[in-house]
């Protein structure tokens, strides 16, 4: 790291104005996609995500079937404009990466069982990215399968807790991802608090991993909240809306 970047001042603020233990401001909608069978649109900071969902349908390529259970394949994908230095379009080992993650995390929400042989396909566009945009696309993914009506455990709430300037940060913006020394992406079922992601890029002590599950889990407390707002709004339109619908 290098040390002539502060990225916290004496007063204990962010770069962008933030304390510690502070989300970035959120936004979830549920329902924008009439096409797709459930949808989302969310932004945390300066990262704008899309989430569609379709299915449960039959599975193609017909060979991944599960005649036990439906299986759930997300696609994340980062749109070269999303970034301003233009990322190259199409999959890559990022992308593979993360929407593995993000299917594991799913599948122990959704009561796949009760699907055999289908598939439950989920689309993540990162439209504007700033850091942390695993995270905010697990969280919009879980709104738009709860929006298409999928049996599931629960929802999954999901943030990043890092390390700049030797301090844990909540919520990492590009900056501190950039100049900071560690960041662990996690996600949990809020019900049990049980953990369903949890990634680790950097350094952290023991002392450091524990207090940053706490914050992270505490924040994903949080975001939950919104999350099942988002869906109150959705099925609570007002008359004249749904007339015009
Ligand atoms: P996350 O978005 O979950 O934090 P990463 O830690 O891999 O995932 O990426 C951090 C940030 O780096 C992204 O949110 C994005 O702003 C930027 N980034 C990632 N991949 C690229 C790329 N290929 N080109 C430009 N910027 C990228």
């Amino acid at each position: 790291m290098d040390s002539d970047i502060v990225m916290v001042d004496d007063k204990g603020k962010r770069v962008d104005g933030r304390e510690a233990n502070d989300l970035r401001p959120m936004k979830i909608e549920a329902g924008v996609l009439p096409n797709a069978d459930g949808s989302a649109y969310l932004e945390i900071g300066k990262n704008k995500v899309l989430a569609a969902v379709y299915g449960p349908r039959e599975c193609h390529p017909r060979h991944l079937q599960d005649p036990t259970k439906a299986i759930v394949q997300c696609k994340y994908n980062m749109q070269s404009y999303s970034v301003s230095d233009r990322k190259r379009p199409g999959p890559d080992r990022r992308s593979a990466e993360i929407s593995k993650i993000i299917s594991e995390a799913l599948e122990s929400v959704i009561l796949t069982e009760l699907f055999p042989r289908a598939s439950i396909d989920v689309y993540i566009e990162i439209m504007q990215a700033n850091a942390g945009t695993r995270c905010a696309g697990l969280t919009a993914a879980s709104v738009a399968l709860a929006d298409a009506g999928m049996p599931m455990r629960d929802l999954v709430p999901s943030v990043a807790v890092g390390k700049a300037d030797g301090k844990l940060l909540l919520d990492l913006n590009k900056e501190e991802d950039n100049f900071g020394e560690a960041d662990l992406p996690l996600a949990i079922i809020p019900k049990t608090d049980e953990v369903v992601l949890l990634q680790m890029d950097g350094h952290m002590t023991k002392e450091e991993f524990d207090s940053a599950m706490k914050t992270g889990v505490a924040a994903c407390h949080e975001i939950y909240e919104m999350q099942k707002d988002a869906l109150r709004r959705r099925y609570s339109v007002g008359e004249e809306e749904e007339v015009e619908e």
